[in-house]
């Protein structure tokens, strides 16, 4: 069986795009109870971009602040509850921020129309009904959470998505001018994650031309923003990695992730490590699966005097090891894409650790 995917409806790209948002919502606005909730990353607040948001006067606006933890179900649970009790449902969501805040509103927007708590959810084809309308506003690239079929969210007992088709933006409004002030350490392991995503899409079972060719065009704009003779954050590389990361996000959908991902939502998972920097911190390790992808991402490291702790896993105990690897080894679609049918023959719970204890 094909994979069958649904795609972002509608793509808005380029520099001062943000200004068309309240233009592109007004249609919008004659649905429901006619007004649109705003998650906005708490960074923004008092910045210039608060003023530029297209509010109205119906409208709630809400600054989240991402830094305390990623998104989590209560979170969206509360913030349903609330909405739904101060207005009803409303025309649409809208997020503005980076991975976690676009995971917030296409939570949100689900768990608008479906009833009870969105730990019920959490996992593939369990949304009953379409959610509201949601638009994406990316102002970090990388994760392609833009594009991806899934809101991560952190519950009780699992870090899993919410993964529908409904999940997919409406919308999206790609503006490179909001990644401008993202802080040099995140623009890298941001743009990394991209880089690491189009290295597995690549390097698995799953690749095929259609994937191939979003993951060489993404991998090409990543080696002129991280190595070419203009890299580093300017306005021309910012323009660059808000395609690479929707690229990167598109060939991973038409093929997988692999084994950097496996282990980094193990880490994730069991200690909170940040998605982007826990690919890295693995990524650092990966020679005996990618070896041409781990020399050219160690080239990007040094071009940034990127430092990369080592010796981690000496602060570990075994149980901590364990619990990783059994996230790990839980994922068997990333395990069959990267070392095929085979794959419990040669990726056990003990290889795992072993490759835990090499960070
Ligand atoms: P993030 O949204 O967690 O933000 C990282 C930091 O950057 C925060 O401090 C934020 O305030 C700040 N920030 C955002 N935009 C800024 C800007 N323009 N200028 C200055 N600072 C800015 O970062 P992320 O790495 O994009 O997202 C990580 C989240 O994405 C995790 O929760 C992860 O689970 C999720 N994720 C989702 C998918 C998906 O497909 N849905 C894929 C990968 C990761
Ligand atoms: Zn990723």
């Amino acid at each position: 069986m094909h994979k069958n995917f649904k795609g972002i409806e509608k793509t808005v790209y380029g520099r001062g795009s943000f200004s068309q948002l309240g233009d592109i919502l007004a249609p919008k606005r004659t649905e429901n109870n006619q007004y649109f909730v705003f998650i906005v990353d708490q960074y923004f607040k008092g910045k210039d971009l608060e003023n530029r948001i297209p509010a109205e006067a119906k409208d709630l606006v809400y600054f989240i602040d991402v830094d305390v933890h990623e998104p989590t179900t209560e979170q969206i649970d509360t913030l349903r509850d609330e909405i739904l009790a101060k207005q009803g449902l409303p025309s649409g969501v809208v997020g503005i921020g980076g991975g976690s805040v676009m995971d917030i509103a296409k939570a949100l927007s689900l768990m608008l129309t479906n009833e009870g708590s969105s730990t019920l959810y959490q996992g593939l084809n369990l949304v009953k009904v379409p959610g509201v309308y949601h638009v994406g506003v990316p102002t970090i690239s990388g994760t392609g959470a833009e594009v991806s079929m899934t809101a991560v969210l952190t519950g009780p007992v699992k870090k899993l998505g919410l993964k529908c088709e409904w999940t997919v933006f409406n919308q999206v409004v790609l503006d490179p001018e909001l990644i401008a002030t993202v802080p040099t350490d995140w623009w890298f392991y941001t743009g990394m994650d991209t880089y690491i995503h189009c290295i597995e899409s690549e390097n698995g079972h799953f690749n095929n031309a259609y994937s191939h060719a979003y993951a060489e065009q993404a991998m090409k704009l990543c080696r002129d923003i991280y190595l070419g003779e203009n890299a580093g954050q300017t306005p021309e590389n910012d323009d660059k990695l808000m395609v690479a990361s929707l690229m990167g996000g598109l060939s991973l959908t038409y093929s997988e992730v692999g084994v950097c991902h496996a282990l980094s939502y193990g880490l994730s998972k069991i200690l909170g490590t940040r998605h982007c920097y826990a690919n890295c911190l693995i990524m650092n390790h990966l020679e005996d699966y990618y070896p041409e992808g781990v020399a050219e991402f160690k080239q990007m490291v040094k071009r940034f005097n990127v430092t990369l702790p080592q010796g981690l896993a000496k602060e570990w105990d075994d149980e901590t090891i364990t619990k990783m690897a059994h996230v790990s080894y839980n994922l068997p679609h990333m395990w069959l894409h990267a070392i095929g049918e085979n794959w419990q023959e040669v990726i056990t719970i003990d290889v795992l650790k072993d490759l835990f204890k090499r960070l």
